[in-house]
């Protein structure tokens, strides 16, 4: 219908484009290249190229499609691998043998593929958007729950058991007179949240696996959080392990202008490591999105959405899903690039003076929801974004943005990384507005939760407040109360905060053996407090065998744990006998 008029880069302005809308897909060129337009000035389109436009000239047509952009929803998602478009590249890598290729058009869902549908439902029911009406066991681990697309109701004519196809009828659907095939497939355009019924607070712990996330700055199911860091500081490493470890049903890991090679390292991982419950493959409870640097940088701003899309289209099947997303730095650079192309009239440092609103509409999708249809369920997003601000710098737009609406931040620290202090998570920078929420969450597995977390944080807060003395006069000159404090405060952040992701016990800590391990600190912290009021020097409580014992509580398997904290509990009810006992 239009032809390109001017080319900027990823950037095109096509004419005689009347009649199109905003959002539109359109098609490029001879090779069809993928593009959306994104403004519309009388007869003039402005269009953002999901592909590289090099070789694209002057005069060559445009096609409008009509739609929107949509995501393609059903079974064939988990396990897969896409581009920041939804093409998935496992299909495209076995039709063309190349990554990269340039006006391919793939389906992200296989459509020769059969699946066997079961039907919950029988003819004659009446069903609404969201009603379940059958499932197929899309990976060992996950059970996909065919849904009626939102919007959509009537009465079930016909439903069968059977092999089917994605796009082959496994219901029809009459209503008011006319019937409508249901699929085991949906689309949905990527930028608008899916409907649900109501939201609730966030207030279940999200176990990631990683103590100081989980018990010091706990994310709640449903909520959304930020992992701000620079260069080398364990953004990635982070993010791995929580879409590891994460007692979520899927995990969804979108790879965002980051580095190809580190992309493949991610997913080579994930091709080996088992699900701890269930003893299957990771992959069969993941979804990668790579949209990597070398990748058209344009697609980076629509991939974070198609994520979310898919996250939410889980959620709505009544399962808890997280989302992690490495990194938004990275997607709010392609917008800025964008903006660029278009001479809009920037905001801060060259950022789209709508950086805050598209940062808000990624995150707001988050969230705990009672989910349309029946059966009634309850299904959740948890969303967390890595930021990358250049130079470490916090000040920036991007952190600053980001800051103003998530509810729980993981800040990352250079300094600890030079340390080697992993994960650097800055227990003093760092906070959750869910820790209020969780605590009855945390309070089932020990009551005596909110009190140890409260003393650790304590204990750390008066570290560093002491820790400027110490700089000026030495650990030496301060009373042995202080000098307590310090060591108390050092065995928290060695022997419990500390945690390698590559150790084979160490790297997955679930609540119980984090509450163990802290908990067995802070009664140490009793305990040594009642010796040093009898005259005990701090540094013979330091050197002291328990103590020792307990620094090693974190290279102890989980069966023999219990066994190995009874026997320095009991050790400690002794009190100094028995420092005399087991030797010092
Ligand atoms: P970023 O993504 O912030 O640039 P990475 O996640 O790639 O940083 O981490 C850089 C390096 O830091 C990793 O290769 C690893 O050696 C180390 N690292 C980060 N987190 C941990 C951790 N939890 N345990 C052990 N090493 C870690
Ligand atoms: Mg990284």
């Amino acid at each position: 219908m239009g032809k390109i008029w001017r080319i900027s880069g990823p950037v095109i302005i096509a004419e005689d484009m009347r009649g199109s809308q905003v959002y539109e897909v359109v098609e490029i060129g001879e090779e069809r290249l993928n593009g959306e337009i994104i403004g519309l000035e009388q007869d003039k389109a402005v269009i953002q190229v999901y592909e590289d436009t090099v070789g694209l000239t002057v005069g060559e047509k445009v096609d409008g499609t009509g739609e929107i952009l949509m995501a393609e929803l059903g079974p064939g998602l988990v396990g897969n691998i896409y581009d920041g478009v939804q093409r998935s590249l496992v299909t495209m890598k076995a039709e063309v043998g190349d990554f990269l290729h340039r006006g391919v058009r793939t389906h992200a869902l296989d459509r020769e593929k059969k699946w066997r549908f079961t039907p919950a439902i029988k003819a004659g029911a009446h069903v609404e958007g969201g009603d379940i009406i059958g499932a197929v066991q899309e990976t060992g681990l996950i059970e996909h729950r065919v849904m009626v697309p939102p919007g959509m109701s009537g009465v079930i004519d016909s439903i069968e058991e059977g092999e089917y196809t994605v796009e082959e009828t496994v219901a029809l659907l009459g209503s008011n007179g006319k019937t409508r095939p249901l699929t085991l497939m949906q689309r949905w355009p990527a930028r608008k949240p899916r409907p649900y019924k109501r939201r609730f607070d966030p207030e279940d712990l999200l176990v990631t696996g990683t103590r100081i996330m989980d018990y010091l700055f706990p994310l709640a199911l449903g909520g959304k959080a930020a992992i701000p860091g620079g260069f080398g500081t364990g953004k990635t490493v982070n993010l791995q392990q929580m879409a590891r470890w994460s007692q979520t049903q899927l995990n969804i890991y979108v790879g965002c202008g980051e580095r190809g090679n580190e992309m493949a390292d991610v997913l080579h991982s994930f091709k080996e490591l088992k699900d701890p419950g269930s003893g299957r493959y990771l992959q069969e409870k993941e979804i990668f999105i790579a949209n990597t640097s070398n990748m058209p940088v344009v697609a980076r701003e629509i991939s974070i959405f198609i994520g979310i899309t898919m996250a939410e289209y889980y959620r709505d099947m009544g399962y808890d899903i997280l989302l992690v997303a490495d990194s938004t730095s990275r997607w709010a650079e392609a917008m800025r690039e964008i903006g660029a192309r278009l001479e809009e009239t920037p905001g801060e440092e060259g950022f789209p003076t709508y950086l805050g609103s598209r940062l808000s509409a990624f995150y707001e999708r988050s969230g705990k929801v009672e989910c349309l249809g029946s059966p009634g369920r309850i299904g959740s997003a948890t969303v967390i974004g890595a930021v990358s601000p250049p130079g470490a710098d916090f000040s920036e737009p991007v952190t600053q943005n980001t800051l103003r609406i998530v509810d729980a931040l993981y800040s990352l620290d250079v300094a600890l990384a030079n340390r080697r202090h992993f994960p650097t998570i800055n227990w003093l920078q760092s906070y959750s507005r869910y820790a209020d929420s969780v605590d009855t969450w945390w309070e089932r597995i020990s009551p005596d939760y909110t009190e140890v977390r409260d003393q650790a944080l304590i204990t750390l807060q008066k570290e560093a407040e002491l820790e400027e003395i110490v700089r000026l006069v030495g650990p030496e000159a301060l009373p042995e109360n202080d000098k307590l404090l310090l060591l108390i405060a050092r065995m928290i952040r060695e022997d419990f905060l500390m945690q390698s992701a590559y150790h084979p016990v160490d790297t997955y800590s679930d609540p119980k053996r984090s509450h163990l391990m802290l908990s067995t600190i802070m009664k140490f912290n009793d305990f040594a407090r009642d010796l040093a009021e009898t005259g005990m020097m701090v540094s013979e409580i330091s050197a002291s065998r328990i103590k020792q014992r307990i620094s090693r509580m974190k290279d102890v398997p989980d069966e023999e744990l219990d066994q190995y904290i009874d026997s320095i509990r009991q050790d400690m009810a002794g009190g100094a006998a028995s420092l005399e006992e087991g030797g010092m």
